[in-house]
Order: C-alpha cells, then structure tokens, then sequence
C-alpha cells in the first residue's frame, strides 16, 4: 500500500521531532509484530477475540500447582508459541534496530514477548513481559535461555535458589519483574520524545510509559494502523502500518 502525502508529511514531521530530541526511546506493542505473522491478542483476529481471554488470575493458579501446568505445557505448545518460533523481524523491527545503530534511538520498550527486536539487532531492549525464549525463576529472576535448559523435574527448581521455574513471560496476575519494571520506568524520564509504535497504550503499566514522557514536556509520535486510543496525546500521528512507516522515517532522518 502506497502511504498518502499526509501519512508522508506526518513522517517528515516527527523526522524533524525526533532529530530535534536529545533522549528518544521507543514503545512498542503487538501491532509491530502482527507484520510478522504473529497474532495479537486483542482486537480483529486477535487469539483472545476468538478463543476468549486467558482466566485473569493465570499466576494464581500456576503457584498453587505448577505441576500442572508444566504438564499441559510440555503435552502441547501454544498456537501463539508456535507462531512465534516461525516468525522473523519484518522492515520496523530492522529500522528500529537501525536507529539504534545511528545513535538516535536510545532504549526500547516491548510489550512483546516474541525476541523480534533483538532478533532484528537491537541491543537496548527491555521485554516489560519477559521474552518466551527463556526460562525464569519466580524467586530470585535467573533466566535460562529454553535450548539450553535441561528439564530434569515437573516442575524444575531453580539451581541457585530453589526457587520454582517458569516461562519468563509475565502471566496474568503476576507481578512485573521489579528490576525491569524500574528500568523502564527510568528510561520514560529521561525521554523528551518517545515513539510509540503498534501499541494503543492501553494496557498498565505499559500505559503509563508514554504519559511520564508528556508530563514531563516531552513529545510523543505515534505509528499506529489506525487511530487508537493515545492518539488524541500525541503530537504527530503517522496512521500506517510500522514496517512501512518507520523505514521511511529513518530515511527521513538520515537525510536531516
Ligand atoms: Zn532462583
């Protein structure tokens, strides 16, 4: 799809925001990923628009028995897991990962946990609900990449600690892992202008990333598919899909 000139004009618009900022970081969500054939979870065609939302006290129920559900784990993998071990970053993952590379771009936050940035090369990544890659321990946050994990009991106990294992993806009703959550937190204070790209910001405490920014006088630019829930807070709005927005945009930066 051909983007149209006020898509292109609201490109070069954050360009000139962006290369004007002194600390730009990135908020992304699952509509970044969605080009890569990963299904979000909520909206149109979204796992949960169709199966219905995962019980909300998911953690709960892990911690009073974790046997079963490393059991119904190993019986079978998730569509959604198996979505993501067939996926590869698409052209804004890899412009993300550009803008990093050029120095403009200084930390990004996820909401996804599907490693396609750092798949892409970006280095500055914090995963706000873990990456399904790993392995994590609910008491002292040892992570183990899965490939390398030997699983000699159902469920595996943590080495160093203890502790019991599971996926590092936060479940629902678990609490967000206390180092990263400080982390992007300080991150948000620091920007003058955050990118917020495929995510309507709608879900806590990702929410609240964008609106530190805009407290603090930041400015924010949004690139999203349509018009979302944060778009009436930010100061441009590029309504396009991000594998084709953001290249444009590091194009339109790097002619600046
Ligand atoms: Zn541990």
């Amino acid at each position: 799809m051909a983007l149209d000139d006020h898509t292109l004009k609201a490109i070069r618009e954050a360009a000139d925001i962006i290369t004007g900022s002194k600390y730009v970081t990135c908020l992304t969500g699952a509509g970044i990923s969605v080009e890569s054939g990963i299904r979000p979870f909520r909206g149109p065609g979204g796992l949960w628009t169709e199966k219905g939302e995962p019980s909300m006290d998911g953690y709960q129920r892990f911690l009073k028995d974790p046997e079963a559900y490393w059991r119904r784990r190993l019986e079978q993998d998730s569509e959604f897991g198996i979505s993501i071990l067939n996926s590869e970053p698409n052209p804004g993952h890899y412009a993300l990962a550009e803008l990093e590379n050029m120095n403009v771009l200084k930390y990004l936050i996820t909401q996804n946990i599907d490693n396609l940035h750092l798949a892409a090369g970006s280095k500055n990544v914090l995963e706000i609900h873990g990456n399904g890659q790993y392995l994590r321990c609910i008491d002292c946050s040892t992570k183990w990449h899965k490939d390398e994990f030997k699983l000699d009991s159902i469920p595996p106990y943590c080495s160093k600690c203890g502790g019991i294992i599971k996926t590092d993806t936060v479940m629902f009703g678990e609490p967000i892992p206390s180092k990263v959550l400080t982390r992007c937190f300080e991150e948000s204070e620091k920007s003058d202008c955050m990118i917020v790209a495929g995510t309507s910001a709608t879900v806590t405490p990702a929410a609240n990333l964008p609106m530190i920014v805009k407290r603090n006088g930041g400015v924010l630019v949004e690139v999203n598919i349509r018009e979302s829930h944060i778009s009436y807070s930010c100061n441009v709005n590029i309504f396009a899909p991000s594998g084709e927005a953001l290249p444009l945009l590091v194009e339109e930066i790097r002619k600046l």
